[in-house]
């Protein structure tokens, strides 16, 4: 696909962030740019929009940023995939091991009902533990997830990725 060439150039890599040895993928820049940021949104859209899928769900905070423009043109709702205390109703919530400590995400029950299609999304897939937290909770509340997809995936992930048996749908490798 030409456009993801384009997209992954829209990508700045900015060194030494969030801490030292850290080569942070900022997706802000593709943001900004309306034709690499429609390109991204589309190519989703058209890879989802005839899978009966009724549930997008994002990944706080980046996942927020597609997931939306994905879930009203594919005709499906967005449901927010939070960090803890954030969201006001009853919650469950999955517990997650990071790199260095652990987090926490959290969804509102009563969101998503036994038996929708869901897919998850996020910006970027490192280890996987972050799409992990977010497949066990739609799983829990009894949804199918028929896909993760994210715009940057490692190399070793990207291609023939699998979480928990769920198949992940990546764009481009951090450059
Ligand atoms: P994982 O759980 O797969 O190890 O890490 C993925 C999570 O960390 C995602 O929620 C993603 O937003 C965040 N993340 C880790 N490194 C980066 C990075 O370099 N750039 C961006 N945009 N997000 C990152």
């Amino acid at each position: 696909d030409p456009r993801l060439q384009a997209i992954s150039e829209a990508i700045r890599v900015v060194p030494h962030f969030p801490k030292p040895g850290i080569m942070f993928q900022d997706i802000t820049t593709l943001l900004l740019d309306h034709k690499t940021f429609k390109d991204t949104v589309d190519i989703f859209v058209d890879r989802y929009r005839n899978m009966d899928i009724s549930v997008v769900a994002g990944v706080e905070a980046r996942g927020f940023m597609f997931g939306p423009s994905i879930a009203l043109a594919i005709g499906a709702k967005f449901v927010p995939l939070r960090k803890p205390r954030k969201l006001p109703g009853e919650v469950i919530s999955e517990a997650y091991v990071l790199e260095y400590g652990n987090d926490c995400l959290e969804m509102h029950v009563g969101a998503v009902q036994p038996g929708e299609r869901a897919l998850i999304i996020d910006d970027l897939v490192a280890t996987g533990g972050t799409l992990l937290a977010a497949i066990r909770l739609l799983e829990r509340v009894g949804a199918e997830v028929v896909e993760c997809a994210c715009v940057i995936g490692l190399p070793e992930v990207k291609g023939n990725c699998r979480l928990n048996g769920k198949p992940v749908y990546i764009l481009v490798e951090p450059s």
